[in-house]
């Protein structure tokens, strides 16, 4: 039990009671959908159009296993792979890399995330297959997805930001409950 240890910490933490608030920050090449899941996340609609140049930090207040908790959600925008990655490397309490599974190149595209994220290998890492609606039109198998999140010891999910809302839901509690962990 972690009950009364106190540890080295980069982000507001209440010992006794687990974390109060874990940032999450969605990495991935323009067009895989980051803003897309951020705003199903924090409003349960799917926004079609987004300003892909647009980098904001949101907060949501969710109740995680019964703990209350303040997400905080950075949608990144980066036009050309990681740059400037010190704005959100030690921010983050978990990372959420995102491609596109209709699009081979957005999964070659998040490979430099994985890395850049991996750079602090403290914190969580779930790699996110979004645009599962889009099945038909398939590029990424899910083995690939699987293998590549293997590969980096992280979690894997499947989702698609327009269909139901409870599968988003379910990947950035999923984080929240990575990030209590470390
Ligand atoms: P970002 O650059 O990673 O923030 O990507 P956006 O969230 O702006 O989404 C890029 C494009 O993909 C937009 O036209 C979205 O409407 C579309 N999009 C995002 N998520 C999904 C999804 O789950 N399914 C489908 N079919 N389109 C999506
Ligand atoms: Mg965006």
């Amino acid at each position: 039990l972690m009950f009364g240890k106190t540890r080295p910490c980069n982000f507001a933490a209440v010992p006794e009671r687990g974390l109060a608030e874990v940032n999450v920050v969605l990495l991935g090449v323009t067009g895989c959908g980051k803003s897309a899941l951020t705003v199903k996340f924090l409003t349960r609609r799917f926004i079609s159009e987004y300003d892909p140049h647009l980098e904001d930090i949101y907060s949501s207040e969710e109740v995680v296993d019964q703990q209350p908790v303040v997400v905080k959600v950075m949608d990144t925008a980066d036009q050309d792979g990681p740059v400037n990655s010190e704005r959100y490397l030690t921010w983050a309490s978990a990372f959420l890399v995102v491609y596109s599974i209709d699009d081979r190149k957005s999964f070659e595209g998040c490979q430099p995330y994985l890395q850049t994220a991996s750079l602090q290998p403290e914190t969580p890492v779930i790699l996110l297959g979004n645009k599962l609606d889009m099945d038909r039109y398939r590029q990424v198998s899910k083995a690939d997805g699987s293998a590549l999140a293997s590969r980096f010891g992280c979690l894997f999910f499947e989702v698609s930001a327009c269909l139901d809302f409870l599968s988003v839901q379910r990947v950035f509690h999923e984080a929240v409950r990575e990030a209590r962990r470390e």
